[in-house]
């Protein structure tokens, strides 16, 4: 991976972030994702879902009411980027002691040959299809469901950077043979920027993620087509604005994301306006942002721990420990948040609060 990329350089110029992401990520061959299994204790990073099944669980909740207010029928539901299917599983767990359980059909988008065989293992029993392009996801058909949870922080990005009152794009280059940043000398006209960095001063990087947005796109208009809803849980900011976020851990440590590509997990932090204005102008209804502690706390994640715990006294403060890691100020419940995309019908809960529902949950 590393010659391949230093050659791609050496022959065709500095490469976009983006290109380079990509390369990292989902290279056929030695794409980070392609090659192995990065979650969990023994990976590079835990996902909410392998914190604790009560993450899963709630979404499951989500599920059964959203299809409840959806109305009875048959659903598709999607998850982009299961992972190792932790979530889909715990959620289906608790969906199907719901009426709505029976009537869905299962449908996983995922990259990766080695997570799929993964998830079908997770999945052992349960019908289900996978498929690599999002234009799988038909615009026909029944209501769509729509789970992604730390998938849009992984698809790659732009980066441009102010240098003498002009943008430029942000590119991997070489510098006595190593990858280095280096900014394209051509500038980017300021007017194709969004209103909301135009005053940005010199050093200051702003990040677009285009494939996100065109994804974001794409499934909107298919709620708006099909009816449905889709729910992204993330870590990212909820007004666009400046700042580099691009990260790279490998082995649960920060690491430096030029050096080992195709080692190390590259992310960067989700601009949650910029996918509520595609899914606005795609015909769907974006709803206000909640955060992730918001989020779980209304779909009853407290109580649940609580059952949890009184069954299972010998894991109380295990139990106790994941609670706090998903909802905790200072852990993932503020920095993670949940966007909720619907069909302009629907009145999802939490995102439109429904006097008596409470009661139910
Ligand atoms: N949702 C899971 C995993 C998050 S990691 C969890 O919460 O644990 C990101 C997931 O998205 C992985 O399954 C990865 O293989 C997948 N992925 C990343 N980029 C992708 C792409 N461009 N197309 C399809 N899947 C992708």
């Amino acid at each position: 991976m590393e010659r391949q990329i230093n050659t791609a350089i050496t022959l065709g110029g500095p490469m976009s972030l983006a290109t380079y992401m990509q390369l990292c990520l989902t290279h056929p061959k030695s794409g980070y994702y392609i090659k192995a299994d990065p979650l969990g204790r023994a990976g590079d990073f835990i996902t909410a879902p392998e914190v604790s099944q009560m993450f899963g669980e709630m979404i499951g909740i989500w599920l059964a009411l959203t299809i409840a207010e959806l109305g009875a029928g048959e659903f598709e539901l999607v998850e982009l980027g299961p992972g190792r299917g932790t979530l889909i599983r715990d959620a289906l767990k608790a969906l199907k002691r719901t009426p709505a359980g029976a009537q869905i059909a299962l449908t996983l988008l995922e990259a990766s040959p080695a997570l799929a065989s993964i998830q079908k293992s997770a999945l052992e029993g349960q019908q289900a299809r996978w498929i690599r392009e999002i234009d799988d996801i038909c615009l026909k058909g029944a209501p769509l469901l729509i789970i992604a949870n730390e998938f849009f922080d992984a698809l790659p990005l732009k980066q441009y950077q102010m240098a003498d009152g002009a943008w430029h794009e942000r590119v991997v280059g070489l510098r006595d043979n190593r990858r280095a940043f280096g900014l394209d000398p051509n500038p980017v006209p300021q007017e194709s920027l969004p209103e909301a960095v135009q005053g940005a001063g010199e050093g200051e990087i702003f990040e677009h993620n285009q494939l996100a947005i065109d994804l974001m796109d794409g499934l909107s208009h298919r709620i708006a087509e099909r009816g449905g809803a889709l729910l992204a849980i993330d870590y990212g900011y909820a007004k666009t604005r400046t700042g580099d976020t691009f990260q790279a851990v490998e082995g649960h440590a920060p690491a430096d994301p030029l050096a080992h590509p195709g080692r190390a997990d590259l992310t960067a932090h989700v601009d949650f306006q910029s996918l509520a204005e595609a899914a606005g102008r795609a015909g769907a209804k974006a709803h206000p942002l909640l955060s992730q502690a918001e989020f779980l706390a209304q779909m009853g994640i407290g109580a649940r721990a609580q059952a949890l715990a009184a069954a299972n006294p010998e894991r109380a403060a295990g139990i106790k420990q994941d609670l706090e890691r998903l909802v905790g100020a200072e852990q993932m419940g503020h920095l993670f948040k949940v966007l909720c995309v619907s069909d302009q019908g629907l009145a999802p809960y939490p995102f439109v609060p429904s006097p008596g529902r409470e009661a139910n949950t």
